[in-house]
């Protein structure tokens, strides 16, 4: 059988230009979506404080926008998600091309350089890199890549457990909110949960960092995630934490739960946490 199969091809130049007018603008505006939630948070809040703290939440983002000023000191590390088409070929390195993109990116608009070299000696890489680079091989000629800079306040407040299947539904539950009350006001709520559920130790951790770049206004296609994920709404939101810990109706705007299949005798369960400063963006080439 002959068949002739039609590739691309990226240079590494492309794909490092392409990731650095993303990253240029993401420090800089939260999607219209995620401010609309924060309104509406603001319009349904009694408590005068958690108002306040919710109207100027709104102001921030307005100013990062108009005047170009990170809408928060902690730019964070980068990670990028990739979706490589199958009938790519990439001419040069990947991995270098992302992460130049991301430091030309932290220079030119003076982001905080927040990457240490090694988690023990602590020695800043002053230059935001390397970035935690994700990939699948997808179908097509297609290369989607999503960045989203991720601040230590919420990102260290996520969580891993490995249940066993006896838990059910509610110590998955009981598991998620505990989550978000032991974070309280340190993960800078309001909140977009990420939950993984099922896959294995390291899969699941993935599954909830992907789920928080899901659109803030969808659901899961799946009824019983669906169901999930309203019940988690609900139950997070009565935790009265409010914005920025300040106690109040809305502790989280989302819940996303992603699941992946997994072994008859594990249950394991992930939470990643993304504060209101809810930022990510996206280029395809
Ligand atoms: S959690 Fe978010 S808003 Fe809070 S300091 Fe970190 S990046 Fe900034």
């Amino acid at each position: 059988m002959c068949y002739t199969v039609v590739m691309k091809i990226l240079t590494e130049l492309q794909i490092e230009n392409a990731v650095y007018e993303i990253a240029k603008k993401m420090c800089f505006e939260v999607d219209e979506k995620t401010l609309k939630k924060i309104s509406d948070a603001y319009e349904k809040e009694d408590n005068r404080a958690t108002k306040d703290a919710l109207s100027d939440i709104i102001v921030n983002a307005k100013i990062a926008k108009n005047e170009h000023i990170p809408l928060c000191q902690d730019t964070g590390i980068v990670i990028a998600f990739c979706e490589i088409g199958g009938q790519i070929v990439i001419d040069g390195s990947f991995e270098k091309a992302i992460n130049s993109g991301i430091k030309r990116a932290y220079s030119t608009e003076y982001l905080r350089k927040s990457v240490v070299k090694s988690p023990l000696d602590r020695v800043n890489t002053n230059d935001n890199t390397p970035c935690i680079i994700h990939t699948t091989i997808t179908d097509g000629d297609k290369l989607k890549i999503t960045l989203c800079p991720k601040g230590a306040g919420s990102e260290n407040m996520g969580r891993v457990k490995m249940l066993t299947p006896a838990s059910g539904e509610d110590g998955i539950i009981d598991f998620v909110v505990e989550t978000v009350r032991l974070a309280g006001g340190k993960a800078c709520p309001p909140l977009i949960v990420g939950v993984g559920i099922g896959g294995d130790l390291e899969e699941c951790a993935l599954l909830s960092k992907r789920a928080l770049l899901r659109d803030i206004d969808d659901c899961s296609k799946d009824t019983h995630a669906k169901r999930l994920e309203d019940i988690l709404y609900e139950k997070i939101n009565a935790l009265n934490i409010g914005a920025m810990g300040l106690k109040g109706k809305t502790t989280c705007l989302a819940v996303k739960v992603e699941t992946f299949p997994c072994h008859i005798a594990s249950l394991p369960v992930a939470v990643s946490l993304m504060c209101h400063a809810n930022r990510h963006a996206t280029c395809e080439l």
